[in-house]
């Protein structure tokens, strides 16, 4: 077997994975996209801003909600994916017994500290995020609220610069999109 085909496997356990465990979770937008969808497009920014050369980073994009979000343990993941995936995942997910406020501090305050993986990993998700708030807002959001999440994501992706530039401009690029349609609406 070619280290091509391990990646392909490797990708595909991803996918597949991620899809069973999050089978039951939606979107919290209007539209109440599938939860896969924000996988799919994490994991597609990753691979398209390292032009396919990290594997395991793409299968850490389907992977990195599966344990904040799902009752994956990090000791299952482990035995299905290893170590090195197992980490990064856990330096991109919330410790869920803190109160809301101090978890989004926190997020904040660790950004600088993750690994390059890591905040390459952050600068997709908020990107994914900023995306669907302006393509279907969350329910129930007043437009100060979507203001606020932008600057609370623009924080931590400041904390994250330097690291990939197609995917800093991936931000930028959905964070003016979605501060045009703010101020439209
Ligand atoms: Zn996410």
């Amino acid at each position: 077997m070619t280290d091509k085909n391990e990646d392909i496997l490797l990708v595909a356990h991803a996918v597949h994975f991620a899809a069973r465990h999050h089978i039951d979770q939606r979107r919290k937008g209007e539209r109440a996209e599938p939860y896969m969808n924000h996988l799919s497009e994490v994991a597609s920014l990753l691979a398209e801003a390292t032009g396919g050369a990290s594997p395991a980073l793409v299968a850490a994009g389907y992977l990195h909600d599966v344990v904040e979000d799902c009752e994956v343990t990090p000791a299952e993941l482990r035995a299905e994916f290893g170590g090195a995936i197992t980490d990064l995942v856990a330096e991109v997910t919330d410790d869920n017994s803190l109160n809301k406020t101090e978890r989004k501090r926190r997020e904040v305050d660790k950004a600088p500290h993750l690994s390059i993986p890591a905040k390459m990993l952050k600068l997709a998700d908020k990107t994914s995020n900023l995306r669907s708030i302006r393509h279907s807002p969350p329910s129930g959001w007043s437009r100060e609220r979507m203001q606020e999440y932008v600057t609370w994501a623009n924080d931590i992706v400041a904390g994250c610069r330097g690291t990939n530039a197609k995917l800093e401009a991936a931000f930028d690029d959905a964070k003016k999109a979605l501060d045009a349609h703010l101020r439209a609406h």
